[in-house]
């Protein structure tokens, strides 16, 4: 039998962990790491590697077609663009310390689609095919300009056979129309609420008129209407975390049980912000106390929540189609399923993108609505959009799982070839996937329910995640 290569890192418990190129893993020890490495493996390790299909007898038999099979459905495949990120004004009504969206204030003036633009847009979203449309705005405050958002939701309704909306809105003031808007049952709300009301309030309200403000419209969304319909994100000083216990009650208190815990990125304006040495290291740590914190509240209270990225992630260890997420899936190609249109109609690959560009670190918009989409622009950017032939990644256990965020090196680093574990993405998913691993082969109760819940399957037992001894 040929064995499929087998990449390998070593676990906090001391064991290691073997993954192959198709995202098929098991765990096991460093005697059969060196049995593995100098080629003397024992009929105990082929046969476990046989019942794994790690392996093949001869080219096409039926486990060489299913590891190649499995290859191919881990691959994230370019789709027809049916996602647009609509930034109609970037004007704003707060001021947050770490705007991640370079605003501008609500008074200004240039700031918002002209009638030309809004034509443009419209006209973007007509030649696009297919029969449905997932449209997200953002801003600024989008709800400064209901209008718009009626024109293009209008539109869409009329053009797409299904379509659904996003407003990503800071929920500060909100009059009849925008409510009304809000109300339609294609129209989905996503806000942030930064854990507790003092992090709210010192983070992005800055006052307790405002901060009421806030509390007071986000308790009427989630009177208003159903589970599911609101979702809410909190931005993580890793200098001045929440209180995480604080910060779940919160979310469950208005009934978001997924919670996606970022950092604050460094594009826009925050990466003006300091938050001290080793922030990433310090924001692992951080990251996987949160995840055991969520592990054993679930147990603790019998409610789960989550954190979304770590689902995702655990998703991506465990099954083929695991794509949705833009932040992470391979290859992870631009312009091609979604793309962002900012304020004066300008093309951008991701918003991450759009924020770099505003503070003029570099342009990288790819065209705008009057010329359409540059493609050579948007192939420059794809060189780097897949792990495939990285250097580091080709050896790393979790490359099957992981992706590629060229914006975000380009914005730490000013380049897109820094070597992987030079860089926060590398840093961040190793990490991740380190825990995801970690979680995986918990014998626990606590553990093993909660990623029951997190996979949407019945239970967790010993069989779902092999052992080789
Ligand atoms: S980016 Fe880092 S964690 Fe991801 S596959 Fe590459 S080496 Fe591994």
């Amino acid at each position: 039998m040929s064995v499929w290569p087998l990449k390998f890192r070593e676990m906090s418990d001391g064991s290691v962990l073997f993954c192959d190129d198709a995202g098929g893993f098991f765990k096991s020890s460093h005697d059969f790491l060196d049995r593995y490495a100098a080629d003397n493996l024992t009929t105990v390790d082929v046969s476990f590697l046989t019942e794994g299909n790690h392996g093949f007898d001869r080219e096409f038999d039926l486990r060489w077609t299913s590891f190649a099979y499995k290859w191919a459905r881990r691959q994230a495949r370019p789709t027809r663009m049916n996602y647009v990120i609509l930034v109609p004004t970037l004007r704003c009504n707060l001021i947050c310390g770490y705007c991640q969206v370079s605003r501008a204030a609500e008074k200004a003036r240039g700031f918002d689609w002209s009638d030309e633009t809004l034509a443009g847009v419209l006209s973007f979203l007509d030649r696009l095919d297919g029969p449905d449309i997932k449209i997200e705005f953002q801003g600024g405050e989008p709800l400064l300009r209901v209008d718009l958002l009626e024109a293009v939701r209008d539109f869409c309704r009329g053009k797409f056979p299904r379509s659904q909306f996003v407003v990503c809105t800071n929920l500060q003031a909100l009059d009849e129309r925008a409510w009304a808007f809000l109300d339609a049952d294609d129209t989905f709300i996503s806000t942030s609420l930064d854990g507790d009301r003092a992090t709210h309030e010192s983070q992005r309200t800055h006052g307790s008129e405002v901060t009421d403000a806030f509390f007071r419209n986000l308790e009427a969304a989630v009177s208003r209407y159903p589970e599911g319909k609101i979702s809410a994100l909190p931005t993580v000083d890793v200098a001045n975390p929440p209180d995480f216990n604080t910060l779940l009650d919160n979310y469950e208190r208005y009934g978001i049980r997924s919670v996606y815990l970022r950092p604050i990125n460094h594009q826009g304006f925050a990466r003006k912000i300091q938050q001290g040495d080793n922030v990433l290291a310090r924001w692992n740590r951080l990251h996987a106390e949160f995840i055991d914190c969520l592990i054993a509240r679930n147990h603790r209270t019998g409610r789960f929540m989550e954190e979304y990225y770590f689902s995702q992630c655990l998703k991506r260890a465990l099954r083929f189609d695991a794509d949705s997420h833009v932040d992470i899936r391979n290859p992870n190609f631009f312009a091609s399923d979604y793309v962002v249109i900012d304020h004066d109609g300008r093309f951008y690959p991701t918003d991450e993108a759009r924020m770099l560009s505003r503070i003029g670190h570099i342009d990288l918009s790819i065209g705008d609505v009057g010329t359409g989409i540059d493609r050579a622009k948007v192939d420059v950017l794809n060189s780097g959009a897949f792990n495939h032939f990285d250097p580091e990644c080709l050896h790393c256990a979790y490359q099957a799982f992981c992706g590629t965020d060229v914006i975000d090196d380009i914005s730490r680093y000013g380049r897109i070839d820094v070597p992987r574990p030079d860089t926060w993405f590398c840093g961040r998913h190793l990490s991740l996937f380190d825990k995801v691993f970690e979680v995986l082969y918990r014998k626990d109760e606590p553990a093993r329910a909660s990623l029951a819940a997190w996979l949407g399957v019945g239970g967790w037992d010993d069989n779902m995640a092999p052992t080789h001894q």
